[in-house]
Protein backbone atom coordinates (compact mmCIF):
# COMPACT_ATOMS: atom_id res chain seq x y z
CA UNK A 1 0.00 0.00 0.00
CA UNK A 2 1.92 3.33 -0.91
CA UNK A 3 1.42 5.88 1.45
CA UNK A 4 1.61 9.45 -0.68
CA UNK A 5 4.84 11.45 0.42
CA UNK A 6 3.20 14.68 -0.11
CA UNK A 7 7.07 16.56 -0.50
CA UNK A 8 7.62 13.59 -3.79
CA UNK A 9 4.15 14.44 -5.05
CA UNK A 10 4.75 18.54 -4.66
CA UNK A 11 7.86 17.81 -6.49
CA UNK A 12 6.73 15.62 -9.22
CA UNK A 13 4.99 18.80 -9.80
CA UNK A 14 7.53 20.97 -10.76
CA UNK A 15 7.68 22.52 -14.05
CA UNK A 16 3.91 21.28 -15.19
CA UNK A 17 1.14 23.06 -16.93
CA UNK A 18 -2.56 23.31 -16.10
CA UNK A 19 -5.39 24.72 -17.82
CA UNK A 20 -6.37 26.02 -14.19
CA UNK A 21 -4.99 25.64 -10.56
CA UNK A 22 -8.04 25.42 -7.72
CA UNK A 23 -6.13 27.13 -4.49
CA UNK A 24 -7.66 25.18 -2.00
CA UNK A 25 -9.81 22.21 -1.58
CA UNK A 26 -13.07 22.64 0.77
CA UNK A 27 -16.50 22.23 -0.51
CA UNK A 28 -16.19 25.13 -2.69
CA UNK A 29 -12.73 24.45 -4.56
CA UNK A 30 -13.40 20.94 -4.52
CA UNK A 31 -16.84 21.91 -6.48
CA UNK A 32 -15.02 24.47 -9.21
CA UNK A 33 -12.48 21.44 -9.63
CA UNK A 34 -14.76 19.32 -10.83
CA UNK A 35 -17.02 22.10 -12.66
CA UNK A 36 -13.71 23.03 -14.59
CA UNK A 37 -12.91 19.70 -15.05
CA UNK A 38 -16.34 18.82 -16.38
CA UNK A 39 -15.81 21.33 -18.75
CA UNK A 40 -12.79 19.78 -20.17
CA UNK A 41 -10.10 21.93 -18.76
CA UNK A 42 -6.94 19.66 -16.93
CA UNK A 43 -7.21 20.95 -13.66
CA UNK A 44 -5.55 21.22 -10.62
CA UNK A 45 -6.71 21.44 -7.28
CA UNK A 46 -4.50 22.07 -4.33
CA UNK A 47 -4.78 22.42 -0.52
CA UNK A 48 -2.39 23.51 2.54
CA UNK A 49 -3.50 21.07 4.80
CA UNK A 50 -6.14 18.39 3.48
CA UNK A 51 -9.32 18.67 1.47
CA UNK A 52 -12.32 19.17 3.39
CA UNK A 53 -10.05 20.29 6.28
CA UNK A 54 -11.51 24.15 6.95
CA UNK A 55 -14.83 25.87 7.30
CA UNK A 56 -16.31 23.00 5.34
CA UNK A 57 -16.16 20.58 7.88
CA UNK A 58 -16.51 23.49 10.73
CA UNK A 59 -20.75 24.16 10.10
CA UNK A 60 -23.75 23.51 11.41
CA UNK A 61 -24.17 20.37 8.15
CA UNK A 62 -27.32 21.79 7.08
CA UNK A 63 -28.64 21.45 3.28
CA UNK A 64 -31.33 24.44 3.57
CA UNK A 65 -32.65 27.29 1.83
CA UNK A 66 -31.97 29.38 4.93
CA UNK A 67 -35.66 30.10 6.59
CA UNK A 68 -33.75 32.99 8.17
CA UNK A 69 -32.92 34.96 4.90
CA UNK A 70 -36.56 35.22 3.90
CA UNK A 71 -36.02 38.01 7.03
CA UNK A 72 -33.99 39.75 4.36
CA UNK A 73 -36.10 39.44 1.38
CA UNK A 74 -33.17 37.28 0.22
CA UNK A 75 -35.35 35.33 -2.58
CA UNK A 76 -33.06 34.08 -4.89
CA UNK A 77 -30.44 33.01 -2.15
CA UNK A 78 -33.51 30.98 -0.48
CA UNK A 79 -34.50 29.40 -3.86
CA UNK A 80 -30.92 28.97 -4.87
CA UNK A 81 -30.37 26.70 -1.73
CA UNK A 82 -33.72 25.08 -1.88
CA UNK A 83 -32.81 23.83 -5.49
CA UNK A 84 -29.62 22.51 -4.52
CA UNK A 85 -31.01 20.45 -1.56
CA UNK A 86 -33.68 19.16 -3.57
CA UNK A 87 -30.63 18.17 -5.83
CA UNK A 88 -28.46 16.55 -3.15
CA UNK A 89 -30.84 14.81 -1.61
CA UNK A 90 -31.38 12.39 -4.95
CA UNK A 91 -27.69 12.87 -6.03
CA UNK A 92 -26.28 11.86 -2.53
CA UNK A 93 -28.61 9.79 -0.61
CA UNK A 94 -26.68 8.06 1.21
CA UNK A 95 -24.67 11.77 2.55
CA UNK A 96 -28.01 14.01 2.31
CA UNK A 97 -30.70 12.97 4.21
CA UNK A 98 -34.28 14.91 5.45
CA UNK A 99 -34.13 16.20 8.72
CA UNK A 100 -37.97 17.29 10.10
CA UNK A 101 -37.63 20.87 12.36
CA UNK A 102 -39.17 22.03 15.07
CA UNK A 103 -39.89 25.58 15.54
CA UNK A 104 -41.21 25.94 19.25
CA UNK A 105 -43.36 29.15 20.17
CA UNK A 106 -42.45 30.17 23.71
CA UNK A 107 -42.37 34.17 23.91
CA UNK A 108 -43.46 34.78 20.22
CA UNK A 109 -46.15 37.23 20.45
CA UNK A 110 -49.31 36.30 18.04
CA UNK A 111 -47.62 38.30 15.48
CA UNK A 112 -44.69 36.97 15.06
CA UNK A 113 -45.87 33.42 15.19
CA UNK A 114 -48.36 34.90 11.96
CA UNK A 115 -44.83 36.15 10.34
CA UNK A 116 -43.12 32.86 10.89
CA UNK A 117 -45.68 30.71 9.93
CA UNK A 118 -46.47 33.06 6.45
CA UNK A 119 -42.47 32.70 6.09
CA UNK A 120 -42.63 28.75 6.71
CA UNK A 121 -45.69 29.01 3.79
CA UNK A 122 -43.42 31.21 1.47
CA UNK A 123 -40.16 28.57 1.80
CA UNK A 124 -42.93 25.67 1.19
CA UNK A 125 -43.65 27.85 -2.07
CA UNK A 126 -40.28 28.31 -3.16
CA UNK A 127 -39.02 24.49 -2.52
CA UNK A 128 -39.54 22.62 -5.23
CA UNK A 129 -42.34 20.07 -6.26
CA UNK A 130 -42.45 17.36 -3.27
CA UNK A 131 -38.99 17.51 -2.74
CA UNK A 132 -39.55 17.47 0.94
CA UNK A 133 -43.25 17.38 2.90
CA UNK A 134 -45.06 21.31 3.40
CA UNK A 135 -44.70 22.50 6.76
CA UNK A 136 -47.63 21.86 9.56
CA UNK A 137 -48.57 23.59 12.96
CA UNK A 138 -48.48 21.36 16.25
CA UNK A 139 -49.93 21.98 19.18
CA UNK A 140 -47.95 22.14 22.51
CA UNK A 141 -48.48 18.59 23.13
CA UNK A 142 -48.09 17.52 20.12
CA UNK A 143 -45.03 18.63 20.17
CA UNK A 144 -43.80 17.69 23.31
CA UNK A 145 -44.93 14.02 21.99
CA UNK A 146 -42.72 14.78 19.08
CA UNK A 147 -39.76 16.05 20.85
CA UNK A 148 -40.03 14.64 24.42
CA UNK A 149 -36.35 16.30 25.33
CA UNK A 150 -37.87 19.69 24.68
CA UNK A 151 -38.98 22.27 27.70
CA UNK A 152 -42.80 22.28 28.24
CA UNK A 153 -42.02 25.20 30.30
CA UNK A 154 -44.21 28.35 28.57
CA UNK A 155 -44.66 26.21 25.26
CA UNK A 156 -47.56 27.73 23.35
CA UNK A 157 -47.52 25.35 19.83
CA UNK A 158 -44.88 24.59 17.48
CA UNK A 159 -44.49 24.21 14.27
CA UNK A 160 -42.83 21.23 11.97
CA UNK A 161 -40.79 21.88 8.61
CA UNK A 162 -38.19 19.65 6.79
CA UNK A 163 -35.14 20.83 5.42
CA UNK A 164 -31.91 18.37 4.87
CA UNK A 165 -28.99 17.67 6.85
CA UNK A 166 -25.43 16.46 5.45
CA UNK A 167 -23.72 14.95 8.25
CA UNK A 168 -20.97 14.19 7.37
CA UNK A 169 -19.45 17.24 4.62
CA UNK A 170 -15.82 15.87 4.73
CA UNK A 171 -17.25 12.73 2.87
CA UNK A 172 -19.56 15.05 0.43
CA UNK A 173 -16.01 17.45 -0.26
CA UNK A 174 -14.62 13.92 -0.87
CA UNK A 175 -16.98 12.76 -3.16
CA UNK A 176 -17.15 15.66 -5.04
CA UNK A 177 -13.28 15.83 -5.40
CA UNK A 178 -13.65 11.84 -7.08
CA UNK A 179 -16.11 12.96 -9.44
CA UNK A 180 -13.47 15.88 -10.29
CA UNK A 181 -10.93 13.25 -10.75
CA UNK A 182 -12.82 10.98 -12.77
CA UNK A 183 -13.06 14.38 -15.41
CA UNK A 184 -9.18 14.27 -15.41
CA UNK A 185 -8.52 16.44 -12.30
CA UNK A 186 -5.31 16.47 -10.02
CA UNK A 187 -5.65 16.51 -6.18
CA UNK A 188 -2.42 17.32 -4.20
CA UNK A 189 -2.76 17.98 -0.33
CA UNK A 190 -0.49 19.45 2.53
CA UNK A 191 0.66 22.00 -0.34
CA UNK A 192 -0.18 25.37 -0.33
CA UNK A 193 0.31 28.59 -2.57
CA UNK A 194 3.20 30.82 -1.85
CA UNK A 195 3.22 33.16 -4.96
CA UNK A 196 1.09 34.31 -8.36
CA UNK A 197 3.74 34.47 -11.78
CA UNK A 198 2.23 37.40 -13.08
CA UNK A 199 3.41 38.52 -16.55
CA UNK A 200 2.16 41.85 -18.48
CA UNK A 201 -1.32 41.86 -16.03
CA UNK A 202 -2.18 38.16 -16.13
CA UNK A 203 -0.96 35.13 -14.21
CA UNK A 204 1.20 32.58 -15.85
CA UNK A 205 1.22 29.91 -12.58
CA UNK A 206 2.08 29.62 -8.77
CA UNK A 207 4.56 28.67 -6.53
CA UNK A 208 3.62 25.92 -4.29
CA UNK A 209 5.15 24.52 -1.46
CA UNK A 210 5.07 22.05 1.16
CA UNK A 211 2.76 23.22 3.96
CA UNK A 212 5.02 24.56 6.68
CA UNK A 213 2.54 23.20 9.66
CA UNK A 214 2.92 19.70 8.73
CA UNK A 215 3.57 18.68 11.98
CA UNK A 216 2.06 21.18 13.61
CA UNK A 217 -1.94 22.83 13.55
CA UNK A 218 -2.54 26.19 13.65
CA UNK A 219 -1.68 28.77 11.21
CA UNK A 220 0.90 30.67 13.30
CA UNK A 221 3.98 28.76 12.43
CA UNK A 222 3.85 29.38 8.80
CA UNK A 223 6.94 30.83 7.58
CA UNK A 224 6.41 34.55 6.31
CA UNK A 225 3.63 34.28 3.10
CA UNK A 226 5.34 34.09 -0.50
CA UNK A 227 8.37 32.71 1.29
CA UNK A 228 9.30 29.88 -1.16
CA UNK A 229 11.02 26.67 -0.02
CA UNK A 230 13.71 24.20 -1.32
CA UNK A 231 11.33 21.78 -2.49
CA UNK A 232 9.00 24.29 -3.91
CA UNK A 233 7.69 23.51 -7.22
CA UNK A 234 6.92 25.93 -10.07
CA UNK A 235 3.24 25.15 -12.17
CA UNK A 236 2.07 27.05 -15.27
CA UNK A 237 -2.07 27.69 -15.92
CA UNK A 238 -3.42 30.26 -17.23
CA UNK A 239 -6.05 30.44 -14.91
CA UNK A 240 -5.86 30.37 -11.23
CA UNK A 241 -9.40 30.63 -8.95
CA UNK A 242 -8.25 31.24 -5.24
CA UNK A 243 -10.75 29.16 -3.36
CA UNK A 244 -9.16 29.24 -0.18
CA UNK A 245 -12.91 30.54 1.88
CA UNK A 246 -11.55 32.82 4.92
CA UNK A 247 -7.81 32.77 3.88
CA UNK A 248 -8.99 34.38 0.47
CA UNK A 249 -6.95 37.78 1.73
CA UNK A 250 -4.32 36.21 2.54
CA UNK A 251 -3.83 34.05 -0.21
CA UNK A 252 -3.82 37.73 -2.03
CA UNK A 253 -1.79 39.51 -0.31
CA UNK A 254 0.93 36.72 -0.74
CA UNK A 255 -0.22 36.82 -4.51
CA UNK A 256 1.00 40.71 -4.03
CA UNK A 257 -2.39 41.57 -5.67
CA UNK A 258 -2.89 45.19 -4.37
CA UNK A 259 -6.72 46.00 -3.13
CA UNK A 260 -8.01 46.34 0.24
CA UNK A 261 -9.27 43.17 2.22
CA UNK A 262 -12.58 42.26 1.32
CA UNK A 263 -13.89 40.05 3.64
CA UNK A 264 -15.45 40.82 7.10
CA UNK A 265 -14.44 37.55 9.37
CA UNK A 266 -17.03 35.99 12.08
CA UNK A 267 -16.82 32.93 13.54
CA UNK A 268 -19.33 30.39 14.80
CA UNK A 269 -19.43 28.13 17.45
CA UNK A 270 -21.19 24.69 18.12
CA UNK A 271 -21.52 22.28 21.05
CA UNK A 272 -22.22 18.82 21.33
CA UNK A 273 -24.91 17.65 24.33
CA UNK A 274 -24.88 13.87 25.08
CA UNK A 275 -28.83 14.23 24.69
CA UNK A 276 -31.06 12.05 21.85
CA UNK A 277 -33.28 14.10 19.78
CA UNK A 278 -35.29 13.04 17.55
CA UNK A 279 -35.81 16.24 15.38
CA UNK A 280 -33.69 19.66 15.11
CA UNK A 281 -34.98 22.35 16.34
CA UNK A 282 -35.17 25.66 15.10
CA UNK A 283 -35.46 28.47 17.62
CA UNK A 284 -34.83 32.21 18.98
CA UNK A 285 -32.23 32.37 21.54
CA UNK A 286 -33.92 33.56 24.81
CA UNK A 287 -30.92 36.82 25.13
CA UNK A 288 -30.87 37.97 21.64
CA UNK A 289 -33.97 36.37 19.48
CA UNK A 290 -31.33 35.36 17.17
CA UNK A 291 -32.27 32.08 15.43
CA UNK A 292 -30.53 29.15 16.78
CA UNK A 293 -30.76 25.49 15.55
CA UNK A 294 -29.90 22.15 17.98
CA UNK A 295 -29.60 19.40 15.35
CA UNK A 296 -29.70 15.92 15.78
CA UNK A 297 -25.85 14.25 15.01
CA UNK A 298 -23.92 11.61 15.68
CA UNK A 299 -25.89 10.08 18.45
CA UNK A 300 -26.04 13.66 20.26
CA UNK A 301 -27.80 17.02 20.12
CA UNK A 302 -25.32 20.12 18.17
CA UNK A 303 -26.40 23.62 19.24
CA UNK A 304 -25.37 26.48 18.06
CA UNK A 305 -24.49 28.93 16.77
CA UNK A 306 -22.46 32.09 17.23
CA UNK A 307 -21.60 35.18 15.08
CA UNK A 308 -18.55 37.23 16.71
CA UNK A 309 -16.08 39.08 14.46
CA UNK A 310 -12.43 37.86 14.02
CA UNK A 311 -9.99 40.28 13.74
CA UNK A 312 -6.65 39.47 12.37
CA UNK A 313 -7.66 36.13 10.38
CA UNK A 314 -9.11 33.35 10.41
CA UNK A 315 -6.27 31.36 12.89
CA UNK A 316 -7.55 34.12 15.30
CA UNK A 317 -11.16 31.75 15.59
CA UNK A 318 -11.33 30.86 19.43
CA UNK A 319 -14.18 29.02 21.16
CA UNK A 320 -14.43 31.57 23.43
CA UNK A 321 -15.91 30.82 27.33
CA UNK A 322 -18.86 33.83 26.08
CA UNK A 323 -19.40 31.90 23.34
CA UNK A 324 -19.71 28.81 25.52
CA UNK A 325 -21.90 30.38 27.85
CA UNK A 326 -24.47 31.61 25.16
CA UNK A 327 -24.58 28.49 23.19
CA UNK A 328 -25.39 27.05 26.67
CA UNK A 329 -27.97 29.28 27.60
CA UNK A 330 -29.73 28.45 24.19
CA UNK A 331 -29.22 24.55 25.23
CA UNK A 332 -30.51 24.95 28.82
CA UNK A 333 -33.57 27.23 27.68
CA UNK A 334 -34.41 24.28 24.89
CA UNK A 335 -33.79 20.92 26.63
CA UNK A 336 -33.98 21.02 30.63
CA UNK A 337 -31.77 17.72 29.93
CA UNK A 338 -28.42 20.01 29.15
CA UNK A 339 -28.51 21.18 32.67
CA UNK A 340 -27.04 17.78 33.63
CA UNK A 341 -25.93 16.50 30.65
CA UNK A 342 -21.96 18.70 29.59
CA UNK A 343 -21.39 19.67 26.04
CA UNK A 344 -18.85 16.82 25.30
CA UNK A 345 -17.72 18.32 22.06
CA UNK A 346 -17.35 21.72 20.52
CA UNK A 347 -16.22 23.27 17.04
CA UNK A 348 -15.68 26.66 15.42
CA UNK A 349 -15.89 28.02 11.94
CA UNK A 350 -14.97 31.03 10.16
CA UNK A 351 -17.84 32.65 8.09
CA UNK A 352 -16.20 34.55 5.13
CA UNK A 353 -18.36 37.20 4.54
CA UNK A 354 -18.65 40.58 2.21
CA UNK A 355 -17.05 43.60 4.50
CA UNK A 356 -20.12 45.53 5.93
CA UNK A 357 -20.75 47.78 8.94
CA UNK A 358 -23.27 46.39 11.25
CA UNK A 359 -24.63 43.62 12.86
CA UNK A 360 -22.75 40.45 11.60
CA UNK A 361 -26.09 38.81 11.21
CA UNK A 362 -27.12 41.73 8.62
CA UNK A 363 -24.41 40.81 6.19
CA UNK A 364 -26.20 39.44 3.33
CA UNK A 365 -24.84 34.88 2.70
CA UNK A 366 -24.57 35.36 -0.75
CA UNK A 367 -21.51 34.20 -2.37
CA UNK A 368 -18.90 36.80 -4.42
CA UNK A 369 -16.96 35.97 -7.29
CA UNK A 370 -14.03 38.32 -7.80
CA UNK A 371 -12.32 38.89 -10.91
CA UNK A 372 -9.05 40.63 -10.61
CA UNK A 373 -8.30 41.88 -14.11
CA UNK A 374 -8.53 45.09 -12.40
CA UNK A 375 -6.09 44.33 -9.58
CA UNK A 376 -3.89 43.88 -12.60
CA UNK A 377 -3.57 40.00 -12.33
CA UNK A 378 -5.85 38.42 -15.30
CA UNK A 379 -6.59 34.95 -15.78
CA UNK A 380 -7.15 35.10 -11.30
CA UNK A 381 -10.68 34.96 -9.65
CA UNK A 382 -11.52 34.78 -6.53
CA UNK A 383 -15.08 33.26 -4.60
CA UNK A 384 -15.71 33.08 -0.63
CA UNK A 385 -18.74 33.64 0.71
CA UNK A 386 -21.71 31.50 0.35
CA UNK A 387 -23.03 28.12 1.77
CA UNK A 388 -21.89 24.70 1.29
CA UNK A 389 -25.62 23.70 -0.04
CA UNK A 390 -25.13 25.58 -3.02
CA UNK A 391 -21.69 24.78 -3.90
CA UNK A 392 -22.87 23.22 -7.07
CA UNK A 393 -24.33 26.46 -8.51
CA UNK A 394 -22.02 28.40 -7.02
CA UNK A 395 -18.70 26.28 -8.49
CA UNK A 396 -20.93 26.61 -12.28
CA UNK A 397 -21.16 30.20 -11.37
CA UNK A 398 -17.14 30.68 -10.72
CA UNK A 399 -16.19 28.91 -14.09
CA UNK A 400 -18.91 31.21 -16.02
CA UNK A 401 -16.90 34.09 -14.72
CA UNK A 402 -13.28 32.18 -15.02
CA UNK A 403 -14.26 31.16 -19.29
CA UNK A 404 -16.71 34.10 -19.41
CA UNK A 405 -19.11 31.70 -21.02
CA UNK A 406 -22.07 29.75 -19.41
CA UNK A 407 -22.70 26.11 -19.69
CA UNK A 408 -26.06 25.64 -18.22
CA UNK A 409 -25.39 21.56 -18.44
CA UNK A 410 -23.63 22.49 -15.19
CA UNK A 411 -26.91 21.98 -13.29
CA UNK A 412 -28.61 19.23 -15.19
CA UNK A 413 -30.69 16.69 -12.88
CA UNK A 414 -27.64 14.05 -12.91
CA UNK A 415 -25.07 12.84 -10.31
CA UNK A 416 -21.59 14.07 -9.42
CA UNK A 417 -20.34 12.21 -12.07
CA UNK A 418 -22.68 12.87 -15.11
CA UNK A 419 -24.64 9.56 -14.16
CA UNK A 420 -28.30 9.06 -13.71
CA UNK A 421 -29.62 10.29 -10.39
CA UNK A 422 -30.12 6.97 -7.98
CA UNK A 423 -33.32 5.66 -7.56
CA UNK A 424 -34.70 8.42 -4.51
CA UNK A 425 -35.95 5.79 -2.15
CA UNK A 426 -32.36 3.72 -2.03
CA UNK A 427 -29.31 4.38 -0.23
CA UNK A 428 -27.73 1.09 -1.39
CA UNK A 429 -27.40 -0.73 1.76
CA UNK A 430 -29.48 -3.32 1.01
CA UNK A 431 -27.63 -4.84 -1.36
CA UNK A 432 -24.50 -4.89 -0.07
CA UNK A 433 -25.76 -6.97 2.68
CA UNK A 434 -25.27 -10.60 1.86
CA UNK A 435 -21.34 -10.63 1.87
CA UNK A 436 -19.28 -12.01 4.50
CA UNK A 437 -19.09 -8.96 6.75
CA UNK A 438 -21.24 -7.96 9.43
CA UNK A 439 -24.43 -6.35 8.90
CA UNK A 440 -23.20 -3.37 10.91
CA UNK A 441 -20.03 -3.05 8.96
CA UNK A 442 -21.67 -3.18 5.72
CA UNK A 443 -24.29 -0.81 6.30
CA UNK A 444 -21.36 1.48 7.68
CA UNK A 445 -19.59 1.19 3.82
CA UNK A 446 -23.11 2.05 2.41
CA UNK A 447 -23.76 4.87 4.50
CA UNK A 448 -20.17 6.51 4.40
CA UNK A 449 -18.70 5.54 0.92
CA UNK A 450 -21.94 5.14 -1.08
CA UNK A 451 -21.58 3.81 -4.41
CA UNK A 452 -17.39 3.77 -3.72
CA UNK A 453 -18.28 1.06 -0.85
CA UNK A 454 -17.59 -1.62 -3.11
CA UNK A 455 -13.81 -0.12 -3.44
CA UNK A 456 -13.60 -1.05 0.28
CA UNK A 457 -15.28 -4.70 0.01
CA UNK A 458 -12.56 -5.43 -3.20
CA UNK A 459 -9.71 -3.96 -0.57
CA UNK A 460 -11.42 -6.77 2.26
CA UNK A 461 -11.74 -9.19 -0.61
CA UNK A 462 -8.04 -8.90 -1.28
CA UNK A 463 -6.65 -10.36 1.90
CA UNK A 464 -8.56 -11.77 4.84
CA UNK A 465 -6.75 -9.62 7.12
CA UNK A 466 -8.13 -6.25 5.65
CA UNK A 467 -11.61 -6.99 6.75
CA UNK A 468 -10.81 -7.21 10.38
CA UNK A 469 -12.48 -4.46 12.76
CA UNK A 470 -10.11 -1.72 12.65
CA UNK A 471 -10.70 -1.31 16.38
CA UNK A 472 -12.45 -4.77 18.35
CA UNK A 473 -16.59 -4.05 18.44
CA UNK A 474 -16.59 -1.67 15.80
CA UNK A 475 -17.90 -1.86 12.62
CA UNK A 476 -15.07 0.08 10.91
CA UNK A 477 -12.96 -2.44 8.75
CA UNK A 478 -8.80 -1.82 8.15
CA UNK A 479 -9.69 -1.81 4.60
CA UNK A 480 -10.94 1.38 4.81
CA UNK A 481 -7.70 2.66 5.96
CA UNK A 482 -5.80 1.12 2.74
CA UNK A 483 -8.98 2.53 0.68
CA UNK A 484 -8.42 6.17 2.17
CA UNK A 485 -4.74 5.87 1.15
CA UNK A 486 -4.66 4.55 -1.96
CA UNK A 487 -7.77 6.38 -3.53
CA UNK A 488 -8.77 9.24 -1.18
CA UNK A 489 -5.85 11.08 -0.85
CA UNK A 490 -4.78 10.56 2.72
CA UNK A 491 -1.43 11.27 3.70
CA UNK A 492 -1.66 11.38 7.50
CA UNK A 493 -3.31 9.63 10.30
CA UNK A 494 -5.47 12.52 11.14
CA UNK A 495 -6.05 12.73 7.64
CA UNK A 496 -7.91 8.75 8.04
CA UNK A 497 -9.28 9.08 11.48
CA UNK A 498 -11.24 12.78 11.10
CA UNK A 499 -12.06 12.79 7.18
CA UNK A 500 -12.18 9.79 5.44
CA UNK A 501 -12.98 6.84 8.18
CA UNK A 502 -14.99 10.03 10.49
CA UNK A 503 -14.29 8.39 13.56
CA UNK A 504 -12.94 11.27 15.57
CA UNK A 505 -16.43 13.05 16.85
CA UNK A 506 -15.60 11.01 19.86
CA UNK A 507 -12.05 11.83 21.29
CA UNK A 508 -11.54 8.61 22.56
CA UNK A 509 -12.39 7.06 19.94
CA UNK A 510 -10.76 8.88 17.72
CA UNK A 511 -7.30 8.09 19.31
CA UNK A 512 -8.02 4.73 19.67
CA UNK A 513 -9.26 4.63 15.85
CA UNK A 514 -5.89 6.79 15.39
CA UNK A 515 -3.65 3.95 17.15
CA UNK A 516 -5.24 1.25 15.05
CA UNK A 517 -4.27 3.52 11.83
CA UNK A 518 -1.21 4.00 12.58
CA UNK A 519 -0.50 0.48 13.17
CA UNK A 520 -2.13 -0.37 9.77
CA UNK A 521 0.50 1.88 8.11
CA UNK A 522 3.31 0.63 10.08
CA UNK A 523 2.50 -2.70 8.96
CA UNK A 524 1.22 -2.36 5.67
CA UNK A 525 2.51 0.76 4.17
CA UNK A 526 6.48 0.65 6.12
CA UNK A 527 5.41 3.65 7.94
CA UNK A 528 8.24 4.00 10.74
CA UNK A 529 7.64 3.91 14.36
CA UNK A 530 9.26 7.44 14.61
CA UNK A 531 6.78 8.86 11.72
CA UNK A 532 3.66 6.64 13.29
CA UNK A 533 4.20 8.95 16.84
CA UNK A 534 4.40 11.70 15.30
CA UNK A 535 1.44 11.56 13.24
CA UNK A 536 -0.31 10.78 16.44
CA UNK A 537 0.65 13.68 17.95
CA UNK A 538 -0.81 15.77 15.38
CA UNK A 539 -3.85 14.08 15.64
CA UNK A 540 -4.05 14.62 19.23
CA UNK A 541 -4.10 18.63 18.77
CA UNK A 542 -6.54 18.16 16.09
CA UNK A 543 -8.57 16.59 18.41
CA UNK A 544 -7.68 19.15 20.90
CA UNK A 545 -9.39 22.04 19.60
CA UNK A 546 -12.69 19.92 19.93
CA UNK A 547 -12.45 19.66 23.86
CA UNK A 548 -14.90 21.83 25.61
CA UNK A 549 -13.52 20.87 29.63
CA UNK A 550 -10.88 23.93 28.65
CA UNK A 551 -13.19 26.32 27.87
CA UNK A 552 -16.39 25.89 30.04
C1 LIG B 1 -20.37 28.28 11.86
C2 LIG B 1 -20.76 28.04 10.43
C3 LIG B 1 -21.92 27.33 10.15
C4 LIG B 1 -22.30 27.11 8.82
N1 LIG B 1 -23.39 26.33 8.57
C5 LIG B 1 -23.75 26.07 7.31
C6 LIG B 1 -24.83 25.19 7.05
O1 LIG B 1 -25.44 24.62 7.95
N2 LIG B 1 -25.17 24.99 5.75
C7 LIG B 1 -24.51 25.59 4.72
O2 LIG B 1 -24.91 25.38 3.58
N3 LIG B 1 -23.45 26.40 4.93
C8 LIG B 1 -23.04 26.64 6.20
N4 LIG B 1 -21.96 27.43 6.45
C9 LIG B 1 -21.20 27.99 5.32
C10 LIG B 1 -20.25 26.94 4.74
O3 LIG B 1 -19.65 26.17 5.73
C11 LIG B 1 -19.18 27.62 3.91
O4 LIG B 1 -19.78 28.46 2.97
C12 LIG B 1 -18.33 26.64 3.12
O5 LIG B 1 -17.90 25.58 3.91
C13 LIG B 1 -17.15 27.40 2.55
O6 LIG B 1 -16.32 26.51 1.89
P1 LIG B 1 -14.98 26.99 1.22
O7 LIG B 1 -14.55 25.91 0.31
O8 LIG B 1 -15.17 28.35 0.64
O9 LIG B 1 -13.95 27.22 2.42
P2 LIG B 1 -13.12 26.19 3.31
O10 LIG B 1 -13.92 24.97 3.61
O11 LIG B 1 -12.60 26.95 4.47
O12 LIG B 1 -11.92 25.74 2.38
C14 LIG B 1 -10.81 26.58 2.12
C15 LIG B 1 -9.59 25.69 1.98
O13 LIG B 1 -8.51 26.47 1.49
C16 LIG B 1 -7.31 25.95 2.03
N5 LIG B 1 -6.27 26.99 1.92
C17 LIG B 1 -6.18 28.15 2.60
N6 LIG B 1 -5.07 28.83 2.21
C18 LIG B 1 -4.43 28.08 1.27
C19 LIG B 1 -3.25 28.23 0.49
N7 LIG B 1 -2.46 29.31 0.61
N8 LIG B 1 -2.91 27.25 -0.37
C20 LIG B 1 -3.68 26.13 -0.49
N9 LIG B 1 -4.82 25.94 0.22
C21 LIG B 1 -5.21 26.90 1.08
C22 LIG B 1 -7.69 25.59 3.47
O14 LIG B 1 -6.82 24.62 4.01
C23 LIG B 1 -9.13 25.07 3.30
O15 LIG B 1 -9.18 23.66 3.23
C24 LIG B 1 -21.53 27.64 7.76
C25 LIG B 1 -20.35 28.35 8.05
C26 LIG B 1 -19.96 28.53 9.36
C27 LIG B 1 -18.69 29.24 9.66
Amino acid sequence: MPAADPIERIGALNGTTFDAVVIGAGILGSGTARELARRGLRTLVIDRRDVGWGTTNRSTRLVHGGLRYLEHFDFPLVHEGLRERAWLLRATPHLVTPLGFLLPFYRESWWRQIEIRMGLTLYDLLSPRRSLPGHRSLSASRALRAEPALSSVGLKSAALYWDGQVELPERLVVEILRAAEQFGATIVTRCRAVGLRIIDRRVGGLTIAPDAGLDAVGLADDPPAGTPTSSSAEVSAPLIINASGPWADQVLAASGIRRPPFLRLTQGVHLRYPIRTRHAVAFEHPRDRRLCFSIPWQGGTLVGTTDTDVDGGPEQARISTDEVAYVDEGARFLFPEAGANRPDWATVGVRSLMRKEGSAGSVSRKHVVLDHGPDGARGLTTVAGGKLTAWRSISADVADHALGRKDPSALDAVGLRGEPLPDRRRRGIEEMRSGALPVTTTDRLALVYGSYAHEVLTIAGEDPWWSEPLIPGQPAIRAEVAHAVRSEWATTTADVVLRRLVLGFDTSLGMSAGAAVAAVLHERAGWTAERCEADLEDLRRELREHEVTRTV
